[in-house]
């Protein structure tokens, strides 16, 4: 199995529980990796809405992360666009760009970090857009913060922003959009989740939306790994076969009992294999993710 993971906040675990990466009792470690033939972990530097120093709390996270790339040189290195297989390759992202300042001179040093992708909120409003617990819009901020990020290589991440922020993103872009980590409304009805308009909206624009793995953006009673396959055939259906990813939520949620680590998403493999055959799901698990951000595209909105 080949797995490209577009969301876990084990970055922000490891960070404020001072834990190693390699065994941690994590959902995301080395360890719990290990078996991955191909395995590319996108790590979020995630900035919660309620922390006070947001600077501060970002710079521990890359610290962190940076520590470990030199920690474990043979088994974990940061993801340049290419996979080598058995070790963790390693994408940074940033959950919450509520750090920013005026100046958006922290676009640069995300630029520099390696960032790939990043989600203008959390789930409430910020200085620069509208989380998915408010009606928020985009504001002057967010959409220069946007177009700074897209000019400098970094991929615009829709979710957790509110309805008429998630609009207002669509509209300013130029680039593909990423969901990392959402689930379709449609089957569990709660605002995380993107309605099939917005799923629509996602793939046209040519991004990705990832399957996550929280009990509570699944089903309103408990989840089995079948439920993951009702919001996959959502997505199929709306967004198309290119459009479908994984974006676990590993260690920022509590995910469903089947799916508990990294490792054992291989019941998943299993249960679509069955399914939709082993092509597509490579695509959903893995190859989607990579020709997404292992190819330099620009990709002019439809
Ligand atoms: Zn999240």
């Amino acid at each position: 199995m080949r797995l490209f993971d577009l969301h876990c906040d084990t970055l922000y675990a490891c960070t404020t529980r001072s834990l190693p990466l390699e065994e941690n009792g994590l959902s995301v470690s080395l360890e719990q990796g290990a078996g991955i033939a191909a395995w590319v972990q996108t790590f979020a530097v995630w900035i919660p809405d309620d922390v006070q120093d947001k600077a501060d709390l970002f710079a521990r996270q890359v610290r962190l992360f940076q520590s470990f790339l030199r920690r474990y040189p043979n088994r974990l290195r940061q993801y340049d666009g290419t996979v080598v297989p058995g070790v963790c390759n390693a994408m940074l992202s940033v959950e919450s760009c509520s750090f920013l300042t005026p100046d958006l001179q922290g676009v640069q040093l995300m630029k520099q970090l390696g960032v790939k992708l990043a989600t203008l909120t959390w789930n409430g409003q910020n200085a620069l857009a509208g989380g998915a617990h408010s009606d928020g819009r985009l504001t002057s901020l967010g959409r220069r913060a946007v177009a700074a990020m897209e000019e400098a290589g970094i991929t615009i991440d829709v979710s957790h922003l509110s309805d008429e922020s998630f609009y207002d993103v669509l509209d300013c872009v130029k680039n593909p959009v990423v969901a990392s980590h959402s689930n379709a409304r449609y089957i569990c009805d709660v605002k995380r989740n993107l309605t099939d308009d917005q799923i629509r909206t996602v793939g046209q624009s040519g991004g990705l939306i990832g399957l996550n793995f929280y009990r509570d953006f699944l089903s309103p009673s408990p989840p089995d790994v079948d439920c993951i396959l009702r919001h996959c055939d959502r997505i199929l259906l709306l967004a198309g076969e290119n459009a479908v990813a994984i974006g676990s939520d590993f260690d920022g949620s509590d995910v469903l009992d089947a799916i508990k680590n990294v490792g054992a998403v291989y019941k998943l493999y299993q249960a679509m294999v069955k399914l939709y055959g082993s092509v597509l799901v490579n695509r959903i698990l893995f190859q989607n993710a990579q020709d997404f951000f292992g190819n330099a595209r620009n990709k002019e909105r439809k």
